[in-house]
């Protein structure tokens, strides 16, 4: 995935070069805005890569879109930001529309951090709420006598993507799936919470894409291709590192993989900072959770203890749901390291963490 404003034509193109180098097959640029599209037009003249767009709520951009790129990914759960008397069915008849009259295939990407609001409120479980929604979608493809998609469903847990990958493929074995582990972070552990899901679902048959997510600078974007091509190898070749269950405990530090909607590019030092400033609180079970932009940020940040998500000039802290105000991008890793303490003494009573100063 290209992790630079796709507005940024130069930029782009290098690093869609750099990805190609490295062996991606497919390569994804974020599409928000007319800007956007015109910038896609330029680097369409200019490489001959496989692009799939995320069209995110810019569902209407589709048009000028699909006859530029072979494939379209569209959330689910973003389709109801946008012109909210359209009901979702016709959305979907749309983008149907444009993709089947370009040859372009579509993704269902359902994702657990912005999930359907109605399906997520009706839902037992992320996941129950997750299979709810990728279900009516492929209704809606029935419907429209649509067949050239295929669906992923995505956590930052890897057990989840296990679980539900595994329940879907059993109910549609003959729908390809893209697979990922999306926000698995930084190195190491980014690398095996997408090892640990690979390796219990592309033996068993199920996977047709990958995508390996981390939070990396954009000049280093390549480390996911090699990554993800090492684990493919190993699995072809009966090397497995994994434990059937991904049995993480202590700190677990989700970020995002940045892409081109990253609003401020400090969004990957902050996150190397926040890994390295909590390091005190390693052996409790609490999850931080570091985004790159309001598209996915808010959503994304709920279910994690303390979330912080980048805004283009201050950066916003969350507990679970609650907000806890916005900072400037020099205050927050102060906030953050007092948030984190006054966790552990809540939650670990008795306990007390030596805070580094
Ligand atoms: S949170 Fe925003 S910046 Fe990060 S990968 Fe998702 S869309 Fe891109």
């Amino acid at each position: 995935m290209c992790a630079t404003p796709t507005r940024d034509v130069e930029a782009t193109l290098s690093q869609i070069q750099l990805l190609e180098a490295h062996g991606a097959d497919i390569i994804r640029v974020a599409i928000d805005s007319r800007k956007d599209v015109e910038a896609l037009k330029s680097l369409r003249q200019e490489t001959d890569a496989v692009l799939v767009v995320d069209l995110q709520e810019s569902y209407r951009l589709v048009e000028q879109v699909a006859p530029l790129v072979q494939k379209v990914r569209y959330n689910p759960g973003h389709l109801h930001h946008h012109q909210k008397n359209v009901p979702v069915r016709d959305k979907v008849a749309f983008l149907v529309d444009q993709c089947g009259a370009h040859n372009c295939a579509i993704r269902i990407g359902v994702n657990f951090g912005s999930l359907d609001p109605e399906k997520k409120e009706a839902g037992e479980s992320p996941i129950e709420s997750a299979l709810a929604s990728v279900r009516e979608h492929i209704e809606f493809m029935d419907q429209l006598s649509f067949s050239q998609f295929l669906v992923s469903l995505k956590s930052s847990d890897p057990n989840a993507v296990i679980e539900i990958n595994r329940r879907f493929h059993k109910e549609h074995p003959e729908i390809p799936v893209h697979l990922g582990v999306t926000e698995a972070g930084m190195l190491p552990l980014g690398e095996i919470k997408t090892r640990v899901a690979f390796e219990n679902l592309i033996p068993f048959g199920v996977g047709d894409t990958i995508r390996v997510s981390l939070t990396l600078p954009f000049e280093e974007k390549y480390r996911e291709l090699e990554i993800g091509r090492k684990i493919l190898a190993d699995i072809r070749d009966g090397r497995f590192r994994s434990v059937p269950r991904f049995e993480h405990s202590g700190l677990n530090i989700i970020s995002c993989p940045s892409c081109s909607r990253v609003e401020n590019t400090a969004f990957v030092e902050l996150a190397q900072q926040v890994k390295e400033m909590s390091q005190f609180a390693e052996k409790y079970d609490i999850t931080i959770a570091v985004m790159g932009c309001r598209v996915n940020g808010p959503g994304e940040t709920d279910d994690a203890d303390i979330g912080l998500w980048c805004a283009p000039n201050h950066v916003n802290l969350k507990r679970g749901e609650e907000s806890l105000g916005v900072y400037p991008y020099d205050e927050i890793l102060e906030r953050v390291r007092q948030e984190l303490q006054n966790l552990v003494e809540e939650r670990f009573q008795g306990t007390t963490a030596a805070v580094p100063r």
